[in-house]
């Protein structure tokens, strides 16, 4: 075992503090990574305060890794030491279902094992996430980043950038296409980005006017406040794809009515408490499709990377210390943020 040392969440109530763990030594698949930034996920909230009541503590959170290859396992052949590459949200899966065959682990039938807050297959213990000095992980899912890309601001597209990218290519997503993107957060302001460098034609729905200015500047092709009725009109039934990054609580309809016939609205955003549910006849009549989406698997997150390279996208991002962790979470929760808090993990205490 190597001594590591991050911060973690003791307790639901207990702010983030220092904290000491161990690290398994890299096997002959492992790489060890040294993090150099981490960003801040509204999961990594949830988790450290159990609000979806499956934390296990102490836990460390964070899966928006960058770092630099510090140490390889003997059969490592894909990753050299000093070679900048990237976590998300999944460090194993049980690579033989049909999904993990596909390479859609994040699909995997027996459940992908989570960055943070996950089972260990290695240690029988609990993975440890990226609010820390170092990780290791098996090769198969660590990814290459490339050095034209800023490591902080790359960040968040291990998932925001993976999530808000993998609908939009499942739904072929491109030139020709007019496209709507719901909410101008961490995921909404990476979907704008995609969006707009697929070719799509990009409208962004908000439902507050200082956003407006932002969201052009992002790549929005224009912007509707979806508060205003008469605005919405105007695009009814206009729509190839909605992607809808909104998690809290709201009506649907105002938006599948948006789509032309056949046209799909994926949510990515996950309520604590359900949506209202869309009258089904908004579905029926023009064929209209309602459908969700989770991250994106290692194989389309390398894609993902390798695109936001060639097109320069990174994400929009404020850069904090560790010890700013706890006052970042309580101004994510007002949605006080442009657009996603990373960690400068050289902040951390030895
Ligand atoms: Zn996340
Ligand atoms: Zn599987």
């Amino acid at each position: 075992m190597s001594a590591s040392y991050g911060y973690a969440a003791v307790s639901p109530k207990a702010p983030l503090a220092p904290y000491r763990f161990d690290r398994r030594e890299p096997g002959a698949h492992d790489v060890q990574i040294d993090i150099l930034y981490c960003g801040v996920c509204h999961s990594d909230l949830h988790t450290a305060r159990n609000e979806w009541g499956n934390t296990i503590y102490p836990t460390v959170p964070g899966h928006e890794i960058v770092g630099r290859v510090s140490k390889v396992g003997s059969q490592v052949q894909q990753f050299k030491l000093g070679q900048l590459v990237g976590v998300g949200c999944m460090v194993d899966s049980c690579q033989t279902c049909a999904s993990c065959a596909e390479g859609l682990e994040q699909y995997c039938e027996n459940g992908f094992v989570g960055t943070y807050n996950g089972p260990e297959k290695q240690t029988g213990g609990i993975t440890y996430g990226g609010y820390a000095n170092n990780i290791v992980v098996h090769e198969k899912f660590v990814l290459r980043i490339s050095d034209k890309l800023d490591p902080a601001a790359a960040a968040p597209l291990l998932c925001a950038g993976i999530t808000t990218y993998s609908p939009l290519r499942h739904w072929k997503v491109g030139k020709g296409h007019k496209v709507g993107i719901v909410g101008l957060g961490g995921l909404g302001h990476m979907g704008v980005k995609l969006a707009h460098a697929m070719g799509a034609y990009v409208v962004l729905f908000t439902t507050s006017p200082g956003k407006v200015a932002d969201a052009l500047k992002l790549g929005a092709d224009e912007v509707v406040i979806s508060k205003d009725e008469a605005q919405m009109a105007q695009h009814a039934n206009s729509f190839d794809f909605i992607l809808n990054t909104v998690a809290a609580p709201h009506n649907l309809d105002a938006f599948l009515s948006l789509l032309k016939r056949d046209g799909t609205m994926t949510l990515v955003g996950a309520p604590d408490t359900p949506h209202p549910s869309p009258t089904v006849f908004n579905l029926i009549l023009q064929r209209r499709k309602l459908a969700g989406s989770l991250i994106g698997g290692i194989k389309e997150t390398q894609e993902m990377l390798d695109f936001c390279a060639e097109h320069g996208i990174t994400s929009d991002i404020e850069l904090i210390k560790i010890d700013e962790i706890n006052q970042a979470y309580e101004r994510m929760l007002k949605s006080d943020v442009k657009y996603r808090f990373v960690i400068d993990m050289s902040s951390l205490p030895a």
